[in-house]
């Protein structure tokens, strides 16, 4: 187990230079054009792709980074650049987590690579879990796979939504209900491969923040996929399946808890999002607060404006700080006894949301035009307090884990 660090090593500090070098130079200057057009930046992504930071290899160096610090270091600086242009070159990797978290070897192998494609090929994957009538409470998922033995088929249908690159994505990685008497352990994730006849993107939002990022419905209108394509295995859904039914015979708690720590090790990455964006319009407003000047001085000569930004900056830090011990403890298997995965992106996301709007003020009219970053900034920063789980459930799970009651 590595020990907790609160520094980067010489190596990680090597990759993000590099990294804020591609943010700065290639990301941030693309921001408000993929903003205002709401598509998905391919020039970009491709351009990820040539340098190598879109790639499996380079996530899966850092996903298994011994300190935790890779996928944060990572996150932050790409969503320094820019928020909806990052998730477009990170959102595949939601996908491709899923995979290397249930897929076996051969899934692994073939799936991931398909998720990628190549250079001059650029593909992107979804991962479909949210549903119009199941949120937050994941339970409630109505999206259906049934088995047919007859020609080791699974038949799926059901409606997906908010799903990051739904549609567009060559692989979708689709969450469905193989047992609705088990509740969220009676549900496995499906590969549906690409152009599979019945998988079709349905409405594209437009959006509030995040625009270059593509949000959209996924259906699943009896859409046949082999039975290799069930992550895992039918053999190990079937061993899980009947543990569940058992445990739910003994009171089932266990069963919710363990499927909540999933994705507390999966949280600090949004986390560190945040603090990328937070960071980022942080550093705009204390800059302008340097060099603006009213009534014959800066205005960060003002304890005002002062104070705010050491507000600001403390929170931030604070933020990273957490990020960075939960991702320690996922890393290292380190029990989530207090919900430290929820914690970080609570409060990293909270932050991200109240810095950049007094980023905003700060920069006064400026500040609330586009001709300046932070008014595209707030609007990405609100997305963070609810995606992977809105402030609400954090705390609901924070607060649960503290007193011992069942996370339903
Ligand atoms: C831009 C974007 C991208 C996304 N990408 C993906 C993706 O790639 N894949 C995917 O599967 N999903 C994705 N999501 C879905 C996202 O995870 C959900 O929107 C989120 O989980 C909240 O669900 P909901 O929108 O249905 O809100 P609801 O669950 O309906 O919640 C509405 C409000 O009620 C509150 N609430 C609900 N239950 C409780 C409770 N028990 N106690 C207190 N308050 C409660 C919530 O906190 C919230 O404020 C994305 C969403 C967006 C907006």
């Amino acid at each position: 187990m590595a020990e907790f660090t609160m520094e980067l090593n010489e190596e990680q500090k090597e990759v993000r230079d590099w990294l804020h070098g591609f943010a700065a130079e290639v990301i941030r200057p693309a921001a408000a054009e993929w903003d205002e057009r709401e598509e998905t930046p391919w020039p970009v992504i491709q351009e990820a792709a040539k340098v190598g930071i879109y790639s499996l290899d380079f996530y899966a160096q850092q996903y298994f980074d011994a300190t935790g610090l890779g996928i944060p270091m990572v996150m932050e600086e790409l969503f320094w650049g820019d928020a909806g242009i990052a998730l477009s070159i990170v959102g595949t990797g939601l996908a491709a987590v899923g995979v290397l978290a249930n897929g076996t070897e051969e899934q692994i192998g073939t799936w991931i690579p398909q998720m990628y494609g190549d250079v001059n090929d650029v593909k992107v994957a979804a991962f479909c879990s949210s549903e119009p009538d199941a949120g937050s409470d994941v339970a409630s998922m109505r999206t259906r796979a049934v088995y047919d033995e007859a020609k080791d088929e699974w038949v799926i249908n059901g409606t997906k939504t908010w799903a990051t690159n739904g549609g567009i994505a060559g692989v979708h990685v689709v969450v469905a209900v193989v047992d609705p008497e088990l509740g969220s352990k009676g549900h496995a994730s499906f590969i549906v491969p690409p152009n599979t006849p019945g998988c079709s993107q349905g409405q594209k939002f437009k959006k509030h923040g995040i625009r270059a990022s593509h949000t959209a419905e996924v259906i699943l209108d009896n859409v046949r996929v082999p039975g290799s394509c069930l992550l895992g295995g039918k053999e190990k859904l079937d061993e899980r399946l009947a543990r569940a039914r058992e445990r739910a015979k003994q009171g089932g708690e266990r069963v919710k808890n363990a499927a909540m720590a999933t994705f507390e090790a999966s949280r600090p990455a949004v986390g560190a999002m945040a603090v990328g964006t937070a960071r980022a319009a942080y550093e705009v407003a204390l800059e302008y607060a340097r060099t603006r000047e009213q009534f014959g001085r800066p205005i960060v000569d003002n304890q005002g404006v002062a104070f705010q930004l050491a507000d600001m900056r403390t929170q931030i830090d604070a933020a990273r700080l957490l990020v960075w011990r939960a991702s320690w403890m996922a890393v290292n298997g380190k029990p989530f006894t207090a919900a430290e995965g929820s914690m970080s992106k609570l409060y990293a996301s909270e932050t991200a949301k109240q810095v950049t709007a007094q980023a905003i003020q700060i920069l006064g009219g400026n500040g609330y035009t586009r001709e300046y970053p932070v008014e595209r900034m707030h609007r990405d920063a609100a997305i963070y307090t609810i995606f992977e789980g809105t402030s609400e459930i954090q705390r609901l799970v924070i607060a649960r884990t503290l007193s011992g009651m069942p996370i339903r």
